[in-house]
């Protein structure tokens, strides 16, 4: 039996599929990033743009062909910009940023030196935004995931240098359709609807790629990472799971009944878990949402986010190379804290460094393992500058407000970071400050670090690569990066430990809170919260109003018990019957 198995899906769940369903149809498998059952033809994205001639000159008038490059970057950036406008919400915000890349006077400049040397219009565009392309391919994480958003400009300025068509997505199929792609650049699917798009199926990016955070925003089914896809016959009819990330194809009509109902018993058992999180037996499980900026509010509260669990404030500052100043940044904090009056805001100080670098907090030299390297808080200790102009925004923000404001720093590995972390809080008039556990020796002296700290809050994606030894950017070693693995189960119930004896929070904020089974079983751990990006919640907060404490603990004893991730796993289910109910 062939076996696959996928890590890093939106409900980090490991999927397993087998060669061959009862129709005799291998199924494809990739990563579920947006969870539903969705149907229809497939619609193959194909019409890839050529790569134009490389030895290909102009005539020899470089300022006319310069401007008509301009000419064709500028009609290309207005035109996302009104697909933008168009879509509205958060596609407005993407389309604009893409705009934003396209109109980049950097990349005009590198147009124009080779149109200079006497390069065709296209070549020297396709030259250029190649250099740009295998920058952000290099940089990895977040980054790396825009090269699909540079390439599309490239394409479309190329299209209409051409004259060839623009590529995309027709916008008039008479049915619902299964899009897909080798991967999707926003402007294919800003005007998209869940009318029109049945369920996304991509052959590359990951989890935080845009067709995962659009797709989830319109609440459309896809998987990514799905090897094979794109030889899919166009017109075939295609079912595809965006929990577990399985795309069957041409299945048996009564295979789609019957995922259509369990679909929709899914749906009506998702819809009956409301309010704050709790188990069955009413032990309460605040459940709050990650997020990134304040326009990740809307997703949060819109599933019922209690507050945020973690807000990653690297996020509003990728892109900058200097810098933000503190008016700005009190001004993002206070939007945050402003949304969650009852509620509780914990914000991460920059996390820079290794998968999330920050052009204005550059570590010293290159590092050859930059994930073990400086990052987080020991970026702080090189630029305390910046970590006291972050603290101060937040004490500024946080004046005045209702909700709970509480901050935490990331990668700290010995107390003395911890003491000196919380001592710079208080200096700022922080008064609630805590610490990731991310690192094996925080977890291991956990009892030593929760007497500096006010709470603990579990990075279980960090967690996991420094346990197994994983980087978490290396698809070879992805198997290892699995937080079901009873080393890294180990870790975690230390902490809880420690942070329940000293009468302190202990919460998760790693993908592992987000996988509804295990979410259960770390509560049976002593996690006393969990937080996770807001499409998750409703999931988690079923499966937890499914089981009793007891179940959880139970759960969570046959996990720590097993020698493999996957032993784990599966020990953990059969103590968690509720589970099936929302076909998990
Ligand atoms: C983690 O490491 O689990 C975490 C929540 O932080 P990030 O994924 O941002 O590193
Ligand atoms: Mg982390």
């Amino acid at each position: 039996m062939d076996e696959r198995e996928t890590t890093g899906t939106a409900t980090a769940m490991i999927v397993k599929t087998t060669a061959g369903d009862e129709t005799g149809t291998r199924p494809l498998a990739g990563t579920g990033v947006s969870p539903g059952t969705g149907y229809g033809p497939a619609h193959v994205l194909v019409g890839e743009i050529p790569e134009p001639d490389k030895e290909a000159r102009h005539d020899g008038d470089a300022a006319a062909e310069r401007d008509r490059a301009e000419r064709a970057v500028e009609q290309v950036a207005a035109d996302l910009e009104a697909r933008g406008a168009r879509a509205g919400g958060e596609a407005r915000e993407v389309l604009g940023a893409q705009a934003l890349m396209a109109r980049d006077p950097s990349l005009a400049m590198e147009v124009g030196d080779l149109i200079e040397q006497g390069v065709a219009a296209p070549r020297a565009v396709f030259d250029a935004f190649g250099k740009y392309r295998d920058l952000l391919a290099a940089a990895g994480g977040y980054l790396a995931e825009r090269v699909a958003d540079l390439d599309d400009i490239r394409d479309r300025v190329i299209a209409v240098l051409t004259g060839l068509p623009m590529p995309g997505v027709p916008a008039d199929a008479a049915e619902p359709f299964v899009l897909v792609a080798k991967d999707l650049a926003p402007a294919d699917t800003a005007l998209l609807s869940k009318d029109v798009v049945a369920a996304f199926v991509t052959e590359q990016g990951g989890p935080t790629s845009h067709t995962a955070i659009l797709a989830r925003s319109m609440g459309v089914p896809a998987v990514v990472g799905c090897a094979g896809a794109t030889a899919i016959a166009p017109g075939t009819p295609v079912l595809v799971d965006g929990a577990s990330g399985q795309v069957l194809l041409a299945p048996d009509p009564a295979r789609v009944a019957e995922a259509r109902a369990a679909d929709e018993a899914r749906r009506a058992v998702l819809s009956a878990a409301t309010g704050p999180g709790a188990t069955a037996d009413g032990h309460p499980v605040p459940l709050l949402a990650n997020i990134g900026g304040p326009r990740d509010l809307e997703s949060a509260l819109a599933n019922g986010a209690e507050g945020v669990g973690l807000y990653r404030t690297e996020f509003l500052f990728l892109d900058r190379e200097t810098a933000p100043s503190g008016d700005e940044q009190e001004e993002a904090y206070r939007a945050v804290f402003e949304a969650f009056p009852q509620g509780r805001v914990v914000v991460r100080t920059l996390d820079s460094g290794a998968d999330k670098p920050l052009a204005f907090l550059p570590p010293p030299e290159e590092e050859p393992n930059p994930a073990l390297g400086e990052r987080g808080l020991r970026m702080f200790r090189r630029y305390p500058e910046i970590m006291a102009a972050q603290l101060g925004a937040l004490a500024r923000a946080a004046a005045g407000v209702s909700a709970k404001v509480q901050v935490m720093a990331p990668m700290v590995a010995t107390v003395e970071e911890a003491e000196w972390f919380a001592e710079a809080c208080r200096t700022a008039g922080l008064g609630d400050a805590g610490v990731m556990i991310e690192v094996p020796s925080a977890a291991l002296r956990a009892a030593d670090l929760i007497r500096a700290v006010d709470f603990f809050s579990i990075g279980t994606n960090d967690l996991t690569q420094y346990a197994l030894a994983a980087d978490r950017q290396v698809t070879a070693v992805a198997g290892l990066q699995d937080p079901w693995h009873p080393a890294v189960l180990d870790l975690i119930a230390l902490a809880a430990s420690a942070a329940s004896g000293a009468g302190k929070g202990c919460g998760v904020c790693g993908e592992a809170a987000a996988d509804p089974a295990l979410a259960c079983v770390l509560v049976g751990m002593g996690v006393t919260s969990l937080s996770m990006g807001a499409p998750a919640l409703p999931w988690v907060r079923a499966a937890l109003s499914r089981h009793t404490l007891a179940q959880c603990r139970a759960a969570a004893v046959a996990a720590r018990s097993a020698t493999s991730a996957q032993a784990a796993k599966s020990a953990a289910r059969a103590e968690l019957p509720g589970l099936g109910a929302l076909a998990l």
